[in-house]
């Protein structure tokens, strides 16, 4: 008996016990997963030249042995393939199972991880899957019973395919589970979760047909059993626009990409012109747990005519629409097309354009008409657009900052760059922003008080990227971005200017000294009317700012460590000031406690550590 992976128990486990209210989903995640081996081997045997097969799904229910069995004849699986996909699930996601585990509820850990295959521990005690894989002399079959574990054994199977017996749990007061055998319940449920699987989903059904021969007037009514097929099959993307309801896009959706939550918005794109393609497009409510990691494969389903050619074509998706799934679907292309073949076809880059344009678009609809949602889709995936504005030197920057969003402080909501500059009072020349780890500690920042007081707005920055983004967008309809925590921030007029000027001319020496005092700590001290209660705050004055400093060195790979420099700014308002203006006259040795401490307090504030923290808590105890 093998043991499955920790991280696959845990989930099995979650299943086994069937947290997951909606257990019939089971039915339509086994369909999928023939549709696809079925997708996968028309393939093969299209480029093979191999004779097309009579591609199906059976059905077959057993009242007596309790089981339902989901047949198919697609590509089946090698004894490799058997291990590695049942017997693990997100092998790759061990580290972020772990992080992303806390605090989340058991239907949120399983929706992260897709239901899949595993669902039908949902609904049987016992599932055997039997398998013979495309160009292969041997068949196995894996059986397991749950979190125990699993075996796989060869055996004889004369057919390419799979063949999955579910041996169904006892009925309980949750559940009736001898329903999945009824054949009405399973023609329902095809009919509701997968109607357009493009392959028939064939059953055995009984009908009560008039005997043949018996008189008209006399009708007599006997059962035959006969193959029916359950589903319509005809593909979502093939049906017009206009017949179409939100719902069966939904569940399109769910059964096509594995999802347990319905699409926050699913778009469908038909265009007919240079390259002509037929698509449906949904932007997910949630983010894959490994979405923001390298393992995450981006990409749509292509298909040619029908036939699906590959799974996640990554070609038609730019990076920061990575989060998008869908399906594409055109004649123009060819059917044996490879990866490199991919890469330049010309047609691919045509959808590719348009499948952009028609995200941007449809982004922008949502950000205009429904704002709630927009919110939602921007706090799963609004990284993911943000680093698109960043990267390649801005290179898209146009196309992406009119999607961006941050958090204002005045509206204490997330605005765009429009809102904001729409708002701007008169005089104020620029985008002001505050960076820092969470939007408590950058509303505790010492320059901030002063700022809110006077009502201005500040746009703040969490997120590592947002600094950069300010920096590569540089302005917004000509007003340039402008940190709180830059040398020459400033809300005062003109006449508080002078008056500032005049303060600083007279505390030079003062301020020497202090300069003196922290050698090399920082590259300069000034004084500011930027703050309110705060004696001190630290600035950044060159290109680099603190918040950056810490998002650099904070990066895997960053050997060299970077510093911002740094300006101790203190308070023209503040009593401290004519404080060290005494000790400057009075006692030099208490003066350089005070400025090492003050420095040391003004690193706290920027969520900096202590440069040295004993001979702070020295000084700091020795001036109480
Ligand atoms: P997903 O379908 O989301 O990848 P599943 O847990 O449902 O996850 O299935 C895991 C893998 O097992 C599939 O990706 C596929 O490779 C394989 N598989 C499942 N069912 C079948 C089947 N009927 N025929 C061939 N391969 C299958």
């Amino acid at each position: 008996m093998k043991q499955f992976k920790t991280e696959s128990k845990r989930i099995l486990d979650l299943m086994v016990n069937s947290i997951y209210t909606n257990k019939e989903i089971f039915l339509r995640e086994l369909i999928s997963n023939a549709s696809d081996a079925i997708d996968k081997i028309k393939f093969l045997s299209l480029t093979d030249n191999g004779a097309v097969k009579d591609f199906k799904i059976t059905l077959t229910p057993n009242q007596e042995e309790r089981t339902l069995t989901i047949q198919d004849n697609g590509i089946g699986m090698t004894e490799e393939e058997l291990e590695k996909n049942l017997g693990t699930i997100a092998s790759s996601g061990t580290l972020a199972f772990k992080k992303q585990n806390e605090g989340k509820t058991d239907g949120e850990l399983i929706g992260q991880f897709g239901v899949g295959f595993y669902s039908a521990f949902m609904v049987a005690e016992k599932i055997q899957v039997y398998t013979k894989a495309y160009k292969s002399e041997t068949g196995y079959v894996w059986e397991s019973s749950g979190a125990s574990g699993y075996q796989i054994t060869e055996c004889d199977l004369q057919e390419v395919g799979t063949k999955i017996v579910l041996y169904l749990k006892p009925d309980d007061e949750d559940c009736k589970y001898s329903e999945f055998l009824q054949e009405y319940k399973l023609m329902s449920l095809v009919k509701q979760y997968s109607d357009y699987i493009r392959y028939p989903i064939q059953m055995m059904v009984t009908h009560s047909k008039l005997k043949e021969g018996c008189p008209q007037d006399k009708p007599e009514y006997e059962s035959v059993s006969e193959l029916d097929t359950l589903n319509s099959m005809v593909p979502l993307w093939k049906k017009p626009k206009s017949q179409v309801n939100t719902e069966e896009l939904n569940t399109f959706y769910k059964s096509e990409f594995h999802d347990y939550l319905d699409p926050l918005k699913g778009v469908y794109a038909k265009i007919e012109g240079a390259v002509t393609y037929d698509s449906i497009l949904y932007f997910p409510s949630k983010a894959p747990f490994d979405y923001y990691s390298k393992d995450y494969k981006k990409g749509l389903k292509l298909y040619c005519n029908g036939v699906m050619i590959m799974e996640k074509c990554e070609e038609l998706l730019p990076d920061y629409f990575g989060f998008v799934k869908g399906v594409v679907d055109s004649a123009d292309l060819s059917l044996n097309i490879s990866r490199e073949i991919l890469q330049q076809s010309r047609q691919v880059k045509a959808i590719a354009q348009g499948i952009e344009k028609k995200i941007s678009q449809e982004l922008k609809k949502m950000l205009e008409e429904d704002r709630e949602t927009y919110d939602k889709l921007f706090s799963e995936f609004g990284l993911s657009i943000k680093f698109g504005a960043y990267a390649g030197f801005g290179m898209n920057k146009d196309k992406l900052k009119d999607l961006l969003l941050f958090y204002s402080s005045k509206k204490q909501k997330l605005v765009t760059l429009k809102e904001y500059v729409e708002e701007l009072p008169e005089g104020q020349e620029f985008i002001y922003y505050a960076s820092g780890e969470s939007y408590e500690k950058i509303s505790a920042l010492p320059q901030i008080e002063k700022a809110k007081e006077k009502g201005v707005e500040i746009l703040f920055f969490k997120d590592g990227v947002d600094e950069f983004v300010a920096k590569i967008l540089d302005s917004y309809e000509g007003k340039k971005f402008k940190s709180v925590s830059e040398a020459d921030f400033s809300l005062d007029g003109e006449v508080e200017k002078e008056q500032l000027k005049k303060t600083s001319e007279e505390h030079k020496e003062l301020l020497e000294e202090i300069k003196k005092i922290l050698d090399g700590k920082v590259k300069d001290v000034t004084l500011t009317s930027n703050l309110k209660s705060y004696p001190v705050c630290l600035i950044s004055g060159g290109e680099l700012s603190i918040e950056m400093e810490k998002v650099l060195n904070a990066m895997p790979n960053s050997e060299n460590k970077v510093q911002a420099e740094k300006i101790l700014q203190i308070s023209a308002d503040h009593p401290i000031l004519q404080k060290l203006k005494t000790l400057k006259e009075t006692d030099m040795e208490s003066l350089k406690k005070y400025a090492l401490v003050l420095y040391e307090s003004a690193r706290l504030l920027e969520g900096l550590s202590l440069d040295d923290a004993s001979s702070f808590v020295a000084n700091l105890t020795q001036i109480i």
